[in-house]
Protein backbone atom coordinates (compact mmCIF):
# COMPACT_ATOMS: atom_id res chain seq x y z
CA UNK A 1 0.00 0.00 0.00
CA UNK A 2 1.19 3.64 -0.55
CA UNK A 3 -0.43 6.34 1.30
CA UNK A 4 -1.91 9.20 -0.88
CA UNK A 5 -1.19 12.53 1.47
CA UNK A 6 -3.15 14.84 0.92
CA UNK A 7 -0.44 17.62 2.84
CA UNK A 8 2.85 18.53 2.83
CA UNK A 9 4.32 16.68 5.80
CA UNK A 10 7.13 18.73 8.34
CA UNK A 11 7.18 16.80 11.20
CA UNK A 12 6.60 12.98 10.57
CA UNK A 13 8.90 10.89 8.74
CA UNK A 14 9.43 7.53 7.50
CA UNK A 15 7.78 4.83 8.13
CA UNK A 16 11.35 3.79 8.84
CA UNK A 17 12.41 0.38 9.51
CA UNK A 18 13.61 -0.47 12.51
CA UNK A 19 15.50 -3.38 14.49
CA UNK A 20 14.26 -2.44 17.85
CA UNK A 21 10.66 -0.59 16.27
CA UNK A 22 9.80 -2.84 13.70
CA UNK A 23 8.21 0.03 11.26
CA UNK A 24 7.98 3.23 13.00
CA UNK A 25 6.75 6.56 12.06
CA UNK A 26 8.66 9.26 13.60
CA UNK A 27 7.51 12.53 14.63
CA UNK A 28 9.59 15.68 15.35
CA UNK A 29 8.57 17.77 18.01
CA UNK A 30 10.87 20.36 18.22
CA UNK A 31 13.19 22.11 15.36
CA UNK A 32 16.04 20.17 14.30
CA UNK A 33 19.12 19.99 16.60
CA UNK A 34 17.33 21.84 19.87
CA UNK A 35 18.00 19.81 22.48
CA UNK A 36 19.47 19.41 26.46
CA UNK A 37 22.58 18.28 25.53
CA UNK A 38 25.36 18.37 22.38
CA UNK A 39 26.66 14.83 22.51
CA UNK A 40 29.46 14.15 20.79
CA UNK A 41 28.57 11.37 18.67
CA UNK A 42 25.00 12.65 17.90
CA UNK A 43 24.64 11.87 14.04
CA UNK A 44 22.60 14.63 13.53
CA UNK A 45 25.41 17.19 13.99
CA UNK A 46 25.91 19.64 16.71
CA UNK A 47 23.45 21.10 18.99
CA UNK A 48 22.30 24.52 18.01
CA UNK A 49 20.09 25.13 20.42
CA UNK A 50 21.48 24.36 23.92
CA UNK A 51 18.42 24.70 26.28
CA UNK A 52 16.37 23.17 28.71
CA UNK A 53 13.25 25.58 28.11
CA UNK A 54 10.21 23.72 28.16
CA UNK A 55 8.17 25.49 24.96
CA UNK A 56 5.59 24.49 22.03
CA UNK A 57 8.60 24.57 19.68
CA UNK A 58 6.37 23.30 17.14
CA UNK A 59 2.60 23.71 16.78
CA UNK A 60 0.82 20.75 18.14
CA UNK A 61 -2.16 21.40 16.28
CA UNK A 62 -0.14 21.38 13.06
CA UNK A 63 1.67 18.16 14.60
CA UNK A 64 -2.26 16.68 14.81
CA UNK A 65 -3.27 17.78 11.65
CA UNK A 66 -0.17 15.63 9.75
CA UNK A 67 -1.02 12.30 11.99
CA UNK A 68 -4.77 12.60 10.86
CA UNK A 69 -4.00 12.60 7.50
CA UNK A 70 -1.06 10.06 7.70
CA UNK A 71 -3.08 7.42 10.19
CA UNK A 72 -6.41 8.33 7.70
CA UNK A 73 -5.11 5.56 5.51
CA UNK A 74 -5.23 3.15 7.94
CA UNK A 75 -1.01 2.08 7.77
CA UNK A 76 0.28 -0.33 9.51
CA UNK A 77 2.60 0.15 11.86
CA UNK A 78 4.44 -1.40 14.98
CA UNK A 79 5.17 2.47 16.46
CA UNK A 80 4.38 6.24 16.43
CA UNK A 81 7.92 7.36 17.30
CA UNK A 82 8.50 10.98 18.89
CA UNK A 83 12.43 11.05 17.57
CA UNK A 84 14.05 13.14 14.85
CA UNK A 85 17.19 15.24 15.75
CA UNK A 86 16.25 17.00 18.83
CA UNK A 87 15.09 16.12 22.46
CA UNK A 88 11.18 15.53 22.62
CA UNK A 89 10.69 16.21 25.98
CA UNK A 90 11.39 20.27 25.56
CA UNK A 91 7.84 20.43 23.58
CA UNK A 92 5.53 21.63 26.13
CA UNK A 93 2.84 20.14 24.17
CA UNK A 94 4.03 16.45 23.98
CA UNK A 95 1.38 15.30 26.93
CA UNK A 96 -1.76 16.23 24.85
CA UNK A 97 -0.19 14.87 21.86
CA UNK A 98 0.22 11.74 23.77
CA UNK A 99 -3.42 11.69 24.94
CA UNK A 100 -4.49 12.14 21.34
CA UNK A 101 -2.83 9.30 19.90
CA UNK A 102 -4.14 6.85 22.67
CA UNK A 103 -7.53 8.07 22.18
CA UNK A 104 -7.86 8.30 18.60
CA UNK A 105 -5.92 5.97 17.51
CA UNK A 106 -5.79 3.76 20.16
CA UNK A 107 -4.81 0.47 17.68
CA UNK A 108 -0.72 2.11 17.20
CA UNK A 109 2.03 1.38 19.85
CA UNK A 110 3.76 5.05 21.13
CA UNK A 111 7.13 4.91 21.66
CA UNK A 112 9.47 7.51 22.86
CA UNK A 113 13.44 8.27 22.22
CA UNK A 114 14.56 10.60 24.94
CA UNK A 115 18.07 11.43 26.52
CA UNK A 116 16.59 11.21 29.87
CA UNK A 117 17.80 14.61 31.12
CA UNK A 118 14.30 15.75 31.94
CA UNK A 119 12.60 12.65 33.47
CA UNK A 120 13.30 14.27 36.88
CA UNK A 121 10.92 16.69 36.13
CA UNK A 122 7.17 15.35 37.46
CA UNK A 123 5.26 17.58 35.04
CA UNK A 124 7.46 15.46 31.97
CA UNK A 125 6.67 11.96 34.29
CA UNK A 126 3.03 12.55 33.96
CA UNK A 127 3.36 13.47 30.57
CA UNK A 128 4.83 10.28 29.50
CA UNK A 129 2.98 7.70 31.44
CA UNK A 130 0.91 6.12 28.32
CA UNK A 131 3.37 5.70 26.13
CA UNK A 132 3.99 2.31 25.59
CA UNK A 133 8.12 2.17 25.09
CA UNK A 134 10.64 4.52 26.16
CA UNK A 135 14.02 4.39 25.16
CA UNK A 136 15.80 6.73 27.49
CA UNK A 137 19.57 7.17 26.64
CA UNK A 138 22.40 6.90 29.86
CA UNK A 139 25.80 6.82 28.25
CA UNK A 140 27.96 8.23 31.60
CA UNK A 141 27.59 7.40 35.42
CA UNK A 142 30.63 9.86 36.38
CA UNK A 143 30.08 13.64 35.77
CA UNK A 144 33.81 13.76 33.94
CA UNK A 145 32.53 11.53 31.32
CA UNK A 146 28.60 12.56 31.08
CA UNK A 147 30.56 16.19 30.57
CA UNK A 148 33.23 14.63 27.60
CA UNK A 149 30.57 12.82 26.00
CA UNK A 150 27.05 14.63 26.29
CA UNK A 151 28.20 18.20 26.97
CA UNK A 152 25.16 19.39 28.64
CA UNK A 153 23.65 22.41 29.01
CA UNK A 154 25.17 24.07 32.49
CA UNK A 155 21.70 23.74 34.10
CA UNK A 156 21.39 19.73 34.06
CA UNK A 157 23.19 17.91 36.95
CA UNK A 158 23.89 14.05 36.51
CA UNK A 159 23.10 12.88 39.99
CA UNK A 160 19.46 14.23 39.48
CA UNK A 161 18.95 12.61 36.19
CA UNK A 162 19.59 9.32 37.09
CA UNK A 163 17.52 9.75 40.37
CA UNK A 164 15.02 10.80 37.30
CA UNK A 165 15.12 7.85 35.76
CA UNK A 166 15.34 5.17 39.47
CA UNK A 167 12.02 7.16 40.35
CA UNK A 168 10.10 7.24 36.73
CA UNK A 169 10.87 3.50 36.30
CA UNK A 170 9.46 2.95 39.66
CA UNK A 171 5.92 4.34 38.55
CA UNK A 172 6.11 3.47 34.70
CA UNK A 173 3.73 0.47 33.92
CA UNK A 174 4.74 -0.06 30.09
CA UNK A 175 8.27 -0.70 28.39
CA UNK A 176 11.29 0.99 29.53
CA UNK A 177 14.80 0.45 28.46
CA UNK A 178 17.69 2.18 28.84
CA UNK A 179 20.31 2.89 26.02
CA UNK A 180 23.81 3.53 26.40
CA UNK A 181 26.23 4.47 23.78
CA UNK A 182 29.76 3.76 23.63
CA UNK A 183 32.48 5.67 23.13
CA UNK A 184 36.04 3.87 22.46
CA UNK A 185 38.39 6.02 24.94
CA UNK A 186 35.94 7.68 26.70
CA UNK A 187 33.37 5.38 28.52
CA UNK A 188 34.19 1.97 27.59
CA UNK A 189 36.83 1.82 30.73
CA UNK A 190 35.94 -0.50 33.72
CA UNK A 191 36.08 2.25 36.33
CA UNK A 192 33.01 3.75 34.07
CA UNK A 193 31.40 0.53 33.50
CA UNK A 194 31.48 -0.71 36.73
CA UNK A 195 29.36 2.38 37.84
CA UNK A 196 26.93 2.54 34.91
CA UNK A 197 26.23 -1.31 35.89
CA UNK A 198 25.48 -0.16 39.62
CA UNK A 199 23.29 2.72 38.62
CA UNK A 200 21.39 -0.06 35.92
CA UNK A 201 20.85 -1.88 38.87
CA UNK A 202 18.89 0.63 40.91
CA UNK A 203 17.17 1.60 37.73
CA UNK A 204 15.86 -1.83 36.98
CA UNK A 205 15.17 -1.08 33.22
CA UNK A 206 13.61 -3.62 30.74
CA UNK A 207 16.26 -3.81 29.10
CA UNK A 208 19.96 -2.15 28.48
CA UNK A 209 21.08 -1.40 24.83
CA UNK A 210 24.70 -0.95 23.58
CA UNK A 211 25.01 1.49 20.83
CA UNK A 212 28.00 2.64 18.31
CA UNK A 213 28.81 4.93 15.77
CA UNK A 214 27.29 4.01 13.18
CA UNK A 215 26.94 6.85 11.03
CA UNK A 216 29.43 9.68 11.05
CA UNK A 217 28.82 12.01 14.57
CA UNK A 218 29.09 15.09 15.68
CA UNK A 219 32.65 15.26 16.07
CA UNK A 220 34.85 13.14 13.25
CA UNK A 221 37.68 12.00 15.85
CA UNK A 222 34.59 9.94 17.41
CA UNK A 223 35.19 5.92 16.32
CA UNK A 224 32.75 2.98 16.59
CA UNK A 225 33.75 0.62 19.32
CA UNK A 226 34.44 -2.97 18.48
CA UNK A 227 32.35 -6.03 18.20
CA UNK A 228 34.52 -7.79 19.97
CA UNK A 229 34.62 -5.07 23.10
CA UNK A 230 31.12 -4.62 22.68
CA UNK A 231 30.02 -8.21 22.54
CA UNK A 232 32.40 -8.17 26.09
CA UNK A 233 30.70 -5.27 27.67
CA UNK A 234 27.38 -6.28 26.95
CA UNK A 235 28.34 -9.43 28.54
CA UNK A 236 29.14 -7.55 31.34
CA UNK A 237 26.24 -5.13 31.55
CA UNK A 238 23.69 -7.57 32.49
CA UNK A 239 24.07 -9.50 28.70
CA UNK A 240 22.57 -5.93 27.30
CA UNK A 241 21.42 -6.00 23.61
CA UNK A 242 23.69 -4.61 20.95
CA UNK A 243 22.16 -3.01 18.41
CA UNK A 244 23.02 -3.23 14.72
CA UNK A 245 21.64 -2.68 11.29
CA UNK A 246 18.93 -4.75 10.30
CA UNK A 247 17.05 -3.93 7.17
CA UNK A 248 13.27 -4.55 7.26
CA UNK A 249 11.84 -4.99 4.16
CA UNK A 250 10.34 -1.41 3.54
CA UNK A 251 6.87 -0.73 1.27
CA UNK A 252 4.96 1.96 2.54
CA UNK A 253 6.24 5.32 1.99
CA UNK A 254 5.19 9.00 3.17
CA UNK A 255 4.93 9.99 0.01
CA UNK A 256 4.84 9.82 -3.86
CA UNK A 257 6.57 12.40 -5.31
CA UNK A 258 9.20 14.99 -5.31
CA UNK A 259 12.31 12.45 -4.63
CA UNK A 260 14.63 15.37 -4.60
CA UNK A 261 12.82 16.88 -1.83
CA UNK A 262 12.32 14.04 0.00
CA UNK A 263 15.83 12.10 -0.25
CA UNK A 264 17.51 16.05 0.70
CA UNK A 265 15.05 15.97 3.90
CA UNK A 266 15.86 12.22 4.57
CA UNK A 267 19.39 13.01 4.98
CA UNK A 268 19.22 16.41 6.13
CA UNK A 269 17.85 14.44 9.41
CA UNK A 270 20.69 12.08 9.82
CA UNK A 271 23.71 10.37 7.38
CA UNK A 272 22.80 8.14 5.48
CA UNK A 273 24.03 5.69 3.09
CA UNK A 274 22.19 4.74 -0.49
CA UNK A 275 20.83 1.71 0.57
CA UNK A 276 19.31 3.33 4.23
CA UNK A 277 17.65 5.49 1.92
CA UNK A 278 16.02 3.47 -0.50
CA UNK A 279 14.87 1.31 2.40
CA UNK A 280 13.03 4.45 4.04
CA UNK A 281 11.79 6.05 0.67
CA UNK A 282 10.65 2.54 -0.90
CA UNK A 283 12.87 3.76 -4.19
CA UNK A 284 15.23 1.50 -6.44
CA UNK A 285 18.74 1.82 -5.65
CA UNK A 286 19.55 3.34 -8.79
CA UNK A 287 17.35 5.21 -8.55
CA UNK A 288 18.22 6.77 -5.24
CA UNK A 289 22.24 6.61 -6.48
CA UNK A 290 21.34 8.48 -9.66
CA UNK A 291 19.97 11.30 -7.47
CA UNK A 292 22.16 11.37 -5.19
CA UNK A 293 25.67 11.66 -7.57
CA UNK A 294 23.85 14.78 -9.32
CA UNK A 295 23.04 16.34 -5.68
CA UNK A 296 26.71 15.84 -4.96
CA UNK A 297 27.91 17.49 -8.22
CA UNK A 298 25.46 20.34 -7.79
CA UNK A 299 27.88 20.49 -4.38
CA UNK A 300 24.79 19.72 -2.01
CA UNK A 301 25.31 16.56 -0.37
CA UNK A 302 29.00 15.23 -0.29
CA UNK A 303 30.01 11.71 1.37
CA UNK A 304 31.86 10.42 4.05
CA UNK A 305 33.21 6.68 4.02
CA UNK A 306 32.89 4.87 6.96
CA UNK A 307 33.36 1.35 8.02
CA UNK A 308 29.47 0.40 7.45
CA UNK A 309 29.49 1.99 3.63
CA UNK A 310 29.57 5.59 2.27
CA UNK A 311 27.50 8.14 3.45
CA UNK A 312 25.87 10.88 2.29
CA UNK A 313 25.25 14.21 4.42
CA UNK A 314 24.23 17.98 3.66
CA UNK A 315 27.09 20.11 2.66
CA UNK A 316 27.27 22.25 6.06
S1 LIG B 1 22.21 12.32 20.36
FE1 LIG B 1 20.16 12.90 21.03
S2 LIG B 1 20.52 13.79 23.02
FE2 LIG B 1 22.49 13.78 22.04
S3 LIG B 1 22.65 15.79 21.02
FE3 LIG B 1 21.80 14.36 19.51
S4 LIG B 1 19.61 14.66 19.70
FE4 LIG B 1 20.51 15.50 21.58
Amino acid sequence: MTNKQSIDYRYLFGPVPSRRLGKSLGVDLVPHKTCTLNCIYCECGRTTHLTLKKDVYISIDQIKKELADFLSHDPKLDFITFSGGGEPTLNSGLGEIVHYLKSEYPKYKVALLTNGTLLHLSEIRKQVLDVDLIIASLDAASKKNFDEINRPHPGLNLSKIIEGLITFKEDFRHLFWVEIFLVPGVNDHEDELSKLKQVLDLIHPDSVHLNTLDRPGAESWVVPAEKKSLAKIAKYLHHADMIRAHPVEQKDHLCEGGLYERLLSTIRRRPCTGEDISQILGVQLHDVIDRLDALKKDGAIKKIVMPRGVFYTIRG
